[in-house]
């Protein structure tokens, strides 16, 4: 007699999908054949609850269960299958999903889970991330750098064939070349590193003793790298083919060089636009100035119009950074500060009254300020 697969799994037949879902995880994993090997009851108990969940996290099948029990199902086996399951597709990739999820700890071989291996006979070398500062000259004009990086290169002693005698590697005869082995576990089907090749596909009889068999090894090489003017941060630059080599003639990865800004002092940049800020004197800012901006690559000519008041942004067009691929540029803002004279002469001071005076801007009966030259004149 068959158990009740909510009993199987643990579950109230109230219980959600994740609910479910997190108890088949539990039970599979305490279940699992490769954690009780040899253990025909853990193995029965593991096929039970497969079939409990394969039941209970469809929806259609589920209610199937819940209506009519496992005797409307089929017998012994729900799905009419003759001593085994019958999988479809669709079902095995629902499976396979949490499969992963589960086991890919157990299954993994040395080197943990690093996606799949079976092309591992032709796999394109890894790509390579570098990191660089850029100053903001540097990204307002271009420039060629030059980085030091580690990366796989073929091992000059046996120029990449992994083998002393220069013996090509042979087909793995464990896995016929695919470097995974295939499992079946009643139901389930999954694949294994082989473990004869490590995944590799060939076996190399006398293996090189710089790379041991690997036919790379990691060297330092300068690449150069040419930073096109306008690069921001975050920019990623990609050069390609020099990531690490690929295995067996496949081409070499590429290599991804990221830009980072070096902050400077006075300059801000926002997107392709570049923010500065200037100190005018009162009287330019009042009369008007053809003032010289220090810039990133020199100075720039800015109008300062008659009557500028503190705090003014000034626009200044194509003036900003280059934008990349194009031939227009960014804009320069400029934000204009008025200063005002911290000390002056007789001279200019009583300019600046007689100038305040015309204003009416001299209190009548004002001692005005405490400065000598000023007491003078009031008395
Ligand atoms: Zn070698
Ligand atoms: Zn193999």
């Amino acid at each position: 007699m068959k158990r009740d697969y909510y009993e199987v799994l643990g579950v109230t037949k109230s219980a959600s999908n994740d609910e479910i879902k997190s108890a088949y995880r539990k039970l599979a994993l305490k279940y699992h054949p490769d954690k009780n090997p040899g253990n025909k009851e853990s193995e029965e108990k593991f096929k039970e609850i497969n079939e409990a969940y394969e039941i209970l996290s469809d929806v259609q099948k589920k209610q199937q269960y819940d209506t009519f029990g496992h005797d409307a199902m089929g017998g012994g086996n729900p799905f009419g299958g003759q001593g085994g399951y019958q999988y479809s597709s669709g079902d095995f990739s629902n499976m396979g999903d949490i499969f992963g999820d589960i086991f890919g700890d157990i299954f993994s071989g040395q080197g943990g889970r690093k996606g799949s291996r079976t092309s591992s006979q032709h796999r394109r070398g890894e790509d390579l991330r570098y990191d660089i500062d850029i100053s903001y000259l540097e990204a307002m004009n271009g420039t060629e750098i030059s980085i030091d990086i580690l990366k796989k290169e073929f091992c000059s002693l046996c120029h990449g064939a992994g083998s002393k005698d220069g013996v090509a590697p042979k087909q793995c005869p464990q896995c016929r070349g695919s470097g995974q082995i295939r499992h079946s576990q009643g139901f389930f089907s999954f694949s294994q590193e082989c473990h004869k090749c490590y995944g590799k596909g060939t076996i190399i009889n006398n293996p090189c003793p710089d790379c041991r068999g690997g036919g790379t090894v990691k060297k330092r090489k300068i690449v150069k790298v040419k930073v096109p003017a306008g690069v921001d941060d975050g920019t990623s630059l990609k050069v390609s083919g020099s990531g690490n080599v690929g295995a067996n003639g496949a081409p070499a990865g590429d290599l991804y060089v990221v830009v980072h800004m070096k902050a400077i002092t006075g300059f801000r940049r926002d997107g392709d636009n570049l923010y500065t800020e200037v100190s005018v004197a009162f009287s330019q800012a009042a009369m008007g100035v053809e003032y010289s901006v220090p810039v990133l690559h020199g100075n720039v000519k800015v109008k300062i119009p008659v009557g500028t008041q503190p705090g003014t942004i000034l626009r200044v067009r194509e003036q900003g950074f280059p934008r990349i691929g194009r031939k227009n540029r960014g804009d320069l803002f400029v934000k204009i500060n008025v200063s005002v004279p911290k000390s002056m002469n007789d001279a200019q001071k009583r300019a600046l009254f007689e100038y305040a005076k015309s204003m009416g801007e001299v209190p009548k009966d004002s001692k005005y300020q405490n400065d000598n030259f000023f007491k003078k004149i009031f008395g």
